[in-house]
């Protein structure tokens, strides 16, 4: 596993409080916020506590974790306010690298939903 945090990534600086959040959830391993810019009326992010960089650095040990995290995904989009399947749903969203949009870099998924149109996605 990745090392645990690091001291100048913005998201391990929510997770430890140091930066405020909106908090959506928390347990052991994950840490769910609204996205201080939202696309859509439902728009939070999902992230596992250890600071793993991206989606890149992903292997066959981190399966466990994000099953979990992937797990927890629907109940918290429901809880936030989307609107039921099929008619509702979701958008779920993790931007990679440089090329894959990405511009926070401690992995994080963007759950983003409710009625359209929506700002952005
Ligand atoms: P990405 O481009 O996938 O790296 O997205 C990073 C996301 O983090 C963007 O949607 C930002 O709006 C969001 N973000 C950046 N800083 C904060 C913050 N302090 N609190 C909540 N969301 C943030
Ligand atoms: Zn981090």
């Amino acid at each position: 596993m990745s090392v645990a945090q690091d001291p100048d990534c913005i998201f391990c600086k929510i997770i430890q409080g140091k930066i405020p959040s909106r908090k959506v959830f928390e347990d052991d391993e994950m840490f769910a916020f609204h996205d201080i810019n939202p696309w859509a009326p439902v728009h939070f992010l999902l992230i596992p506590k250890w600071h793993i960089p991206s989606m890149a650095q992903i292997t066959e040990e981190h399966a466990p974790l994000l099953g979990r995290m992937m797990a927890k995904v629907p109940q918290l989009a429901l809880q936030e306010g989307v609107n039921p399947y099929p008619q509702g749903g979701f958008r779920l969203v993790t931007n990679t690298g440089a090329e894959g949009g990405q511009e926070v870099h401690h992995l994080h998924w963007h759950v983003m939903g409710g009625p359209r149109p929506w700002l952005r996605g």
